[in-house]
Order: C-alpha cells, then structure tokens, then sequence
C-alpha cells in the first residue's frame, strides 16, 4: 500500500517527537516513526529520578510551552537555575546570574523521561499526527520527488520531505549518503543523582578539572545530578565504584561545595563525540538533532541546538509560498544557512574549551586560567555568552 505525508519524520527522541508535534499543529499532512517505547506515556515514579537530565533553556521551554508539552511535565519535578558557577584549576572562577542579567531563569532542569512523556502525551492528543509505531525504515529513495521510504512492515510512504530525527547514528543519514564529520573524544559523561546535605540554591556548578569537566545540576528539593566528562578508564574507575564511593569522590572533586552527598541512583556512562552532518539538507531531506550533530556535552546544549533547528525548520516550512514544497532544495538550504552559525559556535566552542583543559601544558593551564577571569570582568562578553545560553 501506498500512502502520503508532506513531512515524514524518522526517530521519535525529544527533537523528532517535538518536530512532528509542531508541524502537526501547523496543519501539515505529517508521519513520525518511532519505537512504541519511545511513545509510551508513562509517568516517572517517586522516588526514583532519571539519570538522563537536561538543562533546556527558557526559549526552547517556550517552545514545548506552544506546543502543549512543558505544562504537561509535573512541575514539582522541575528545577529552575537562577545561577551558574564555573571554576577552573587554579581557582579561576566565572559566574553569570540570571537576575543581573534582568533574566528570570538561566535554564530549567527537567528529566529526560518526563520530557519524552509529555511529548508522548500530547501526540496521543494529536489525532492529525499520524504514529507508525515499531516500524523501521529499510529504504529510501531521494530520486523520486516526493521520496518513497519503505518499511520493514511493507508498507510504502511518499512525502515531500523526509527528515532525519533518528540520533548520532542516523539511519537517514546514511540512507542519503550525507558524509560525517566524526571525532570520538575517548571520554564517557558519567550519570548519577545525588542527595545533598546542602541547599544548592539553584546554581548549576561545573568544575574544569585535570581529569575532565564534572558538573552538578540542581534537581528539585536537596538533590544534583551529576554528568562528569572523563577519559574511558577514570569513567570506568567511576562506574565500578560503590554507591558510597561515588558519592565520596564526587563529593571531594566537588570541594564539598553541595555538602555530603549520597548516591540516589546507579551511574551510567555515555560515550561522547563530536559530529557534523557536511550538510543539513538534500532535496526532499533534512536533518535535526544529534542525526545533524553531536557536541560535547559541557555547554548543556546537545538536546538545545536540536530543539533550534525545530523551531527553524517550522519557521521556513510556514513561510513558505502556498504552492512551494516542502522538499524543495532551495527552501530546505535556507533552514541549513540559519542554523550554521548556532550548530558551529556550540560544537566548536565547546570542543575548543574541552582541548584547553584536558591539556597538561603549563602554557596553555595559565592561559585557560587567565581566559576564565577576564571572561569574568567583561560584562560584554558575560552577556553575550548568556545570550546564547538561553535561547
Ligand atoms: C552525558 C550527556 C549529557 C547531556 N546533557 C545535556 C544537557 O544537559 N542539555 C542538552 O541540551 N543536551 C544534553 N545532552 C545531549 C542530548 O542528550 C542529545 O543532544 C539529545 O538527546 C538528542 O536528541 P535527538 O532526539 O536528536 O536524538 P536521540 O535522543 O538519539 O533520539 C533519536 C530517536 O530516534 C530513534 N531511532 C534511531 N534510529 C531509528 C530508525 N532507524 N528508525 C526509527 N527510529 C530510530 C531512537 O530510538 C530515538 O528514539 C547530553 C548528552 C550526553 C551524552
């Protein structure tokens, strides 16, 4: 059987499920193939907290807030940040804080789960959207306009444009033959929640360390999460620590800031690489998310750039003229030139500040050091860095 969409979109993670949503509410023909799992609805469960967090930021929460999805999350399980603090090695600190910023919030941290099954709630409340569960993709044909993507159930969809939502190991990606660009930092983010003994006053906190960059998000109540960025063998050190351990070393790597703490949940290690799709679009293609691009995940971005290149992409679809494509190559390059620079100056940025201080180079220790403090005196440059934070 035959059937047609304007937008198909492959892989229901945070950025496709969220594509889908927007083009749905725009009143596109659209499909979105996903795992039911991915789909599933399922509240989190007291007391347990996902491991997998992220610090979205306040123009990507508007977004989910337009689409129905951020009052879907519970918001007692939801934790604004009103400050970040970063420290270097040598005692180098830079702070920025929403209030003087005339800012309300920096970031909210939400769980990955509850995000997904919000996003899940209101695509059951989409009737328009239409869900093809389970189903994996096994060809696709670029040459024919619109595309044919053909499923292992048999079935055959036709759509103006097909998008790649489907993560850094994009099975669209390749079916379209997009080179990547690919560097494997060696380096594990280990995941853990901790309980603390300290307030944590709504400070996200990051320390630049010789082995790797550790960061402790605020969660709700008296509880961080942790992602630590290290070198495989100290994230395998880590991970087979004791639930006491762990919570020791990251207490002492922490300098106590948080007070004592006490492990909530078993760590989890996740492999991190920088990726870049060499292009966004092809006729009748797109890519989103981490199938465009992987960034190391000290700036908190990952999932953010992804929600941005949503927000582009249903940005020039709607503008287009009545009669236009969605597939169209000229339109689709439009979305591509937007989203350059923000794609560029996250990935490379933060590759560029992991370099620096995985170095042991006295040189190069001074001046990351001496970088962070005057980051710290130019308020310049503070806004300018906090502009692309939160948007
Ligand atoms: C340790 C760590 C911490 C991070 N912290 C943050 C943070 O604080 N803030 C932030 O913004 N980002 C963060 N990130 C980055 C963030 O996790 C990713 O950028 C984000 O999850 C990408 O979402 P996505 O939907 O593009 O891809 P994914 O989450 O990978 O979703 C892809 C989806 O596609 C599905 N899929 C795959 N192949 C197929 C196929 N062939 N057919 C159908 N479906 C398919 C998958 O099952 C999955 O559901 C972090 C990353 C790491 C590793």
């Amino acid at each position: 059987m035959n059937n047609s969409v304007q937008v198909l979109v492959v892989g229901g993670g945070l950025v496709g499920a969220s594509l889908a949503l927007a083009l749905a509410h725009q009143g596109q023909r659209v499909a979105l193939v996903a795992s039911a799992a991915t789909l599933a609805t399922c509240a989190p469960i007291e007391p347990t907290w996902d491991q997998r967090i992220y610090a979205v930021s306040p123009g990507n929460a508007a977004f989910l807030g337009g689409l129905g999805v951020w009052s879907r999350v519970d918001a007692a399980r939801v934790q604004a940040v009103a400050a970040m603090a970063i420290w270097g090695d040598a005692q180098s600190h830079l702070g920025f804080a929403a209030e003087a910023a005339g800012l309300r919030e920096l970031a909210w941290i939400v769980e990955s789960r509850a995000l997904q099954a919000a996003l899940a709630a209101e695509i059951a409340a989409t009737p328009e959207l239409t869900v093809l569960a389970d189903a994996r993709p096994v060809t696709l044909d670029l040459t024919l306009s619109p595309a044919v993507l053909r499923l292992d159930s048999g079935e055959q969809w036709s759509a103006d444009l097909v998008v790649g939502a489907d993560g850094g190991q994009s099975w669209v990606r390749e079916a379209a033959a997009i080179p990547l660009k690919s560097n494997d930092y060696q380096q594990l983010g280990v995941v853990a929640n901790f309980a603390i003994s300290a307030q944590h006053g709504a400070v996200a906190r990051q320390w630049f360390r010789p082995d790797g960059v550790l960061a402790l998000l605020p969660l709700p109540g008296q509880r961080v999460s942790m992602v630590w960025s290290t070198p495989i063998a100290h994230a395998n050190a880590l991970l087979a620590l004791s639930p006491e351990d762990l919570a020791n070393a990251v207490q002492a790597a922490s300098l106590g800031t948080v007070g004592v703490l006490e492990s909530l949940s078993p760590a989890v290690g996740f492999p991190l690489s920088l990726q870049q799709a060499q292009s966004l679009v092809a006729p009748g293609l797109a890519l989103v998310g981490d199938a465009a691009h992987r960034v190391h995940p000290l700036a908190g971005q990952g999932v953010n750039l992804g929600f941005r290149d949503v927000r582009e992409l249903v940005a020039v679809l709607a503008a287009r003229p009545p009669l236009q494509s969605c597939g169209d190559y000229p339109l689709l390059q439009r979305y591509a030139r937007a989203r350059l620079e923000d794609i560029a100056s996250i990935a490379w940025g933060g590759d560029a500040l992991q370099k620096l201080f995985a170095t042991q180079a006295p040189l190069l220790a001074s001046v990351r050091n001496q970088g962070l403090r005057m980051v710290e005196h130019m308020p310049s440059m503070k806004r300018w860095l906090m502009q692309r934070v939160i948007a």
